[in-house]
C-alpha cells in the first residue's frame, strides 16, 4: 500500500532525463503553482544533475533523497500520506482540508 503510494508520487512527480547512453543525467522535481483557486500550474525544477551520469541503482538512492526532502514532499497530519507540498496547506493535504469543508 505505501509502496504503491511512493510510485504513484514518482510517476507523476518525479522525472528523471537520459544521455545518449542511457545514463541519468538529470533529475527533476514538480512543484504545483497555484495562481488561483483550481487549476494548478506544473513547473518541472531541476533537483540534481549528475557528472558522471549515474546508474539505475544510484537514482533509486537518490529519489528516495529527494521524497525526504521537505522542501517538495510532506507528510500529511491527518491521513499520513505522502505528498507533494503543492497539494498540502501547511501540514495538511487538500484532500483531507476538502473533507473538512475548506475550498481551494
Ligand atoms: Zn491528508
Amino acid at each position: 500500500m505505501i509502496q504503491n503510494r511512493i510510485e504513484h508520487l514518482i510517476k507523476n512527480w518525479i522525472m528523471t532525463e537520459r544521455n545518449n547512453h542511457g545514463k541519468i543525467e538529470k533529475l527533476y522535481v514538480c512543484e504545483l503553482i497555484w495562481p488561483g483557486p483550481h487549476a494548478p500550474i506544473e513547473r518541472w525544477v531541476l533537483y540534481r544533475e549528475y557528472t558522471p551520469a549515474i546508474d539505475e541503482n544510484q537514482i533509486q538512492n537518490e529519489i528516495e533523497i529527494l521524497l525526504a526532502d521537505e522542501k517538495y514532499f510532506g507528510n500529511c497530519d491527518c491521513c499520513g500520506k505522502k505528498m507533494i507540498q503543492g497539494n498540502m496547506c501547511d501540514a495538511i493535504c487538500h484532500a483531507c482540508m476538502e473533507k473538512h469543508d475548506v475550498i481551494f
